[in-house]
């Protein structure tokens, strides 16, 4: 019965199973022949169940070489020495590194930086590398007496990496929660930093979408790289940037129309402030209490807080003027002068017909004048007239130049491509399925 039924079995077997099956029986039983007929593979079994004695742990210890691993980050007043000697490494040995041929490679290390070595039992240098943040520097390995030292250099891949940000509070707790780095979110800020005023201007369910880079070495990260392309979405306003390499070897950010990001002037002349007092040309005097325009905008924040200049120009007033306090004057053009008011003290730098450069510090916050307390009176005119610094439309900075454009329009094409297509592929993820 039970012979019939195998058989059946095998009859009932697609032939390919069949062979496969006869093909593995074969091989076994020649393992089993050749086995049995090699006597030296079963010496080698009994050697290695063999329990070793401490005489041959300590030959296989030499053969291994196991080291210890020191590393530390570089601080400042560190030097090579110092570093060494806090390892517990003994003067001889690093003498005998410090004398050996291209030492004077390791002669300057910079704050920051990485130093690892690899320490032998009786913990002198086997190896060493400084490591900078591109995972590149110099690496020193013990040969005979002495050391080889030698540069390395490794190489770099670069990968983008794109991210989608709706904004539920900041720009910036909403960018950290989804992953981007610190650095990558300063470089957000200033890119977008000309037209939008970040502690002013967002509201929750605006959002921005980017593209950046990160630097490989081995696939592992070493650090961010740049922004390729932002695009914010502020109030309903779309505001793309996108980083371009001039041929004067500079990058800048341009907007989709090749149009510098940016502008002749800053949005906000002090950095850490809240607008107390917007421009309004019937506004009751906080001191006076008569019913006086209010020619510009007031920004508060601490006593001492810097003001910077908002664009380029030269120093045309700085001295006190009665209601303004401590005042100063700058002018940009024909066309432009700003006007900041109740300094607390000038910048020592800060005298009548000196050059300064936009977001230069001018002055510091006070309350010099008619002010209830420390603030920043600032104001904007354009051909002498009083202007809303809030509302007017900054000039430009320089804009591409012909022989650029058709590089840059090849270059905004694709990343703003690809940008698209991230966009489209995370959106689809988004959706939920069933
Ligand atoms: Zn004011």
């Amino acid at each position: 019965m039970l012979v019939n039924k195998i058989v059946t079995i095998f009859r009932n077997f697609p032939k390919r199973h069949f062979a496969a099956i006869l093909f593995f029986l074969l091989m076994l039983i020649s393992i089993g022949i050749l086995g049995n007929f090699d006597l030296s593979n079963q010496k080698k079994e009994s050697d290695l169940s063999k329990i070793l004695d401490i005489e041959q742990l300590d030959q296989l210890a030499q053969i291994e070489q196991i080291y210890t691993a020191r590393e530390t980050v570089i601080k400042r007043n560190d030097s090579l020495f110092s570093i060494l000697k806090n390892f517990g490494i003994k003067n001889e040995n690093i003498i005998n590194l410090i004398n050996s041929k291209n030492s004077n490679l390791l002669s300057s290390i910079e704050i920051g930086d990485k130093i690892k070595v690899n320490l032998d039992e009786n913990n002198e240098i086997n190896d060493l590398l400084y490591i900078d943040d591109f995972q590149s520097g110099v690496r020193a390995e013990r040969f005979e007496n002495t050391y080889r030292i030698n540069k390395f250099k490794n190489k770099l891949e670069k990968i983008n990496i794109f991210k989608h940000v709706v904004i539920q509070d900041s720009m910036y707790m909403s960018g950290l929660r989804e992953g981007i780095p610190d650095s990558v979110l300063m470089d957000v800020v200033y890119i977008n930093g000309w037209d939008i005023d970040f502690t002013h201007d967002i509201r929750p369910g605006d959002s921005y979408s980017l593209i950046y880079e990160e630097i490989l070495v081995d696939g592992e990260k070493v650090i961010d790289g740049n922004v390729l392309i932002s695009e914010f979405i502020n109030k309903g306003k779309k505001i793309t940037s996108i980083r371009f390499d001039l041929t004067n070897g500079k990058s800048e950010y341009f907007s989709i129309d090749g149009i510098n990001v940016k502008k002749a002037f800053l949005r906000s002349p002090v950095k850490l402030s809240h607008i107390s007092s917007k421009y309004n040309l019937r506004r009751r005097h906080p001191v006076l209490h008569t019913i006086r325009s209010h020619n510009g905008v007031d920004y508060a924040a601490s006593k001492g807080s810097p003001v910077r200049a908002t664009g380029d120009g030269t120093i045309s007033f700085a001295e006190y003027n009665g209601g303004c306090g401590n005042e100063i004057k700058i002018k940009h053009s024909e066309d432009y002068t700003t006007r900041y008011c109740h300094l607390d003290k000038f910048n020592s730098s800060t005298k009548v017909g000196r050059k300064v450069k936009q977001g230069q510090t001018i002055g510091y916050v006070g309350s010099t004048g008619l002010a209830t307390g420390p603030h920043l009176h600032y104001e904007f005119h354009v051909n002498g007239k009083h202007t809303d610094p809030l509302r007017v439309q900054f000039p430009n900075a320089t804009p591409i130049k012909s022989d650029d454009e058709i590089r840059f329009n090849q270059v905004a094409y694709n990343i703003a491509r690809q940008l698209n297509n991230y966009k489209d592929i995370s959106l689809k993820e988004e959706v939920p399925s069933g």
